[in-house]
């Protein structure tokens, strides 16, 4: 991973969500997370980062994203999108589903 790019918090906007759904849902464990790829600008394919070198500048033509995702701790760490736009509602559909209540069934039992 290129350098600086672990250190790159979640957007505000993000932890802001996560929060208010976390005092609407205190059983919920979940984070806010920022994932990280490169965008080979030419052919608009993911690079991938283990052919980059860890403290080089990027490439001419290869672009840095950062995504921002939801972690939720009950499904194994699984990672989820954000929004759509700036809002957590898709991962609250997941906080919704059935699966994702049995795994917070189990952790609370
Ligand atoms: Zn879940």
């Amino acid at each position: 991973m290129p350098h600086g790019a672990q250190h790159t918090p979640p957007p505000l906007w993000l932890q802001d969500a996560l929060q208010e759904l976390r005092e609407e849902n205190p059983r919920e464990l979940f984070e806010a997370t920022v994932g990280y790829r490169v965008i080979d600008q030419n052919t608009l394919q993911s690079v991938k980062l283990d052919s980059l070198s860890a403290s080089a500048v990027l490439p001419p033509g290869y672009k840095a994203q950062y995504l921002p995702r939801i972690r939720c701790f009950d499904c194994q760490g699984r990672l989820y999108f954000a929004g759509p736009e700036h809002t957590v509602d898709n991962f609250q559909v997941h906080v919704e589903n059935r699966l994702h209540r049995a795994n917070l069934q189990k952790r609370t039992v």
